[in-house]
């Protein structure tokens, strides 16, 4: 383990002096050697972990069609500049100052979705009953899907500029980056 201090200012609150990052070596079950780095600042508790793949980065995209409720178990890495789009859901995550990198399943990935739609609706107010509408039906949609009432199809994608994520599964399938896309997206 290497702990060391950062020459940049924090993110969040721009101390000069308080952000430090501490690196170490980690083995990912099924994906490997990584390189664990975790940002962290004493006067305004921002933390950021990332998860470098120790060999094999290719900025890409790596989709996977879910047509099962097992394939909610594939393993995925998510990098912290990666963005994540469910489009049958409407949804997508990018990458942001707070979004850090991790290890998970795809269910882990839907959750935090869930928890993304729950976080909106909570944030609605008396007029935007449309909206509020819209959450409850994806969350429903969800459910359902998760439940097998009603059969399961949505498209994973991950799109990460760094090639610091993957998802693992026979079916899931990689494409990589233009230099004009990885621009775009950093
Ligand atoms: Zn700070």
């Amino acid at each position: 383990m290497q702990e060391s201090p950062v020459e940049s200012s924090c993110p969040v609150c721009g101390d000069e002096n308080s952000l430090k990052m501490i690196a170490h070596s980690t083995q990912i079950a099924y994906f490997g050697e990584h390189t664990q780095i975790t940002l962290s600042c004493s006067t305004c508790g921002f933390k950021q972990t990332d998860f470098i793949p120790a060999e094999g980065k290719v900025p890409g995209v790596w989709t996977l069609e879910i047509s099962s409720i097992e394939e909610l178990n594939a393993r995925v890495v998510r990098g912290s500049n990666c963005t994540v789009e469910i489009p049958e859901l409407e949804l997508a995550v990018f990458p942001g100052i707070h979004s850090s990198g991790y290890v998970s399943n795809i269910e882990g990935v839907i959750n935090r979705f869930i928890d993304a739609i729950n976080i909106t609706k909570n944030q609605l107010n008396e007029d935007e009953k449309s909206d509020l509408e819209k959450c409850n039906l994806l969350l429903e949609k969800i459910s359902k899907m998760k439940n097998g009432e009603i059969p399961i199809k949505l498209t994973l994608i991950f799109s990460d500029p760094m090639g610091h994520s993957k998802i693992l599964n026979e079916k899931a399938t990689f494409r990589e980056l233009s230099e004009k896309e990885v621009e775009e997206l950093l």
